[in-house]
């Protein structure tokens, strides 16, 4: 019977495309994709011809409908965003779900994410962290935002904007403090690097919404407790964990 593929794509550079992804995407009846101007180039490159419909955040209710539609018809569907793993930041979730209440088997191609390309290179700790997606626009939300994510204890994972990045910097570093930071840009593209520091060092790298690429900010896990301006100062909060049985080593 007919099943609904998750296919990753490239997050830049286009040699990222698996042999499978290629290959699923030609033999399915229908690709649902995030906006079709944008995947017809991708498509166009590895000579994939098959039928393209959008489907994106505003329309998911509507065109899901019209997908399930095709998949109880029989018929396989490829779903796409514009880079990437869909779901993932990214319109997928909804259909995904609708789709196995159906009973239709959902199976992903697994492929280019920007959060786990950044930390796979970011030099922070690997073995438990959070994706926290993109933190809020404005910055009072944005700020509580990063409150709530103080006391995780793994490296959080966030997706920003450019024109957001030296804003979000500067929260983190009233937020959380002077963690270890890398910013992720451009990655697998002609401009890819990895800038280091804290959110105070950066922010000095950063022009202030002047900026361009896209970016990953990777923070390093916190002591668990939070650094805001108003919070206890450093001492405080250290003799704090003193009392609380903690050891310096
Ligand atoms: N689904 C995508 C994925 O699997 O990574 C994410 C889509 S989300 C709408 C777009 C955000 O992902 C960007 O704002 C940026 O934070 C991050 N991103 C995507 N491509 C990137 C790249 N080449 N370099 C750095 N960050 C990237």
């Amino acid at each position: 019977s007919a099943l609904l593929y998750i296919v990753a794509t490239p997050i830049g550079n286009l040699e990222d495309m698996t042999f499978r992804a290629v290959r699923m995407l030609k033999e399915v009846a229908l690709i649902a994709a995030e906006d079709t101007r944008h995947s017809r180039k991708l498509l166009a490159h590895y000579g994939i011809t098959t039928p393209l419909t959008s489907y994106f955040d505003h329309n998911q209710t509507l065109k899901g409908e019209r997908i399930l539609a095709t998949l109880r018809d029989g018929k396989s569907v490829a779903l796409i965003s514009d880079a990437g793993t869909p779901c993932i930041s990214d319109p997928g979730y909804h259909l995904v779900r609708d789709a196995l209440a159906e009973g239709i088997r959902v199976v992903p191609l697994p492929g280019a994410c920007a959060a786990v390309t950044a930390l796979s290179a970011a030099g922070l700790p690997t073995d438990s962290f959070h994706f926290a997606g993109f933190p809020p626009a404005r910055e009072g939300k944005r700020r509580s935002f990063l409150a709530a994510l103080a006391g995780v204890r793994a490296t959080l994972v966030l997706y920003e904007a450019p024109h957001r990045l030296a804003a979000t910097l500067a929260d983190i570093a009233a937020v959380l403090g002077n963690r270890q930071l890398a910013v992720a840009r451009e990655l697998t593209k002609l401009y890819e690097e990895f800038l280091h520091g804290t959110a105070h060092t950066l922010l000095e790298q950063v022009r202030d919404g002047r900026e361009r690429g896209e970016v990953v900010i990777l923070i390093a896990p916190g002591d668990g407790m939070s650094a805001a301006p108003e919070g206890p100062a450093p001492e405080e909060r250290l003799r704090t964990l003193l009392a609380q049985g903690h050891s310096v080593k």
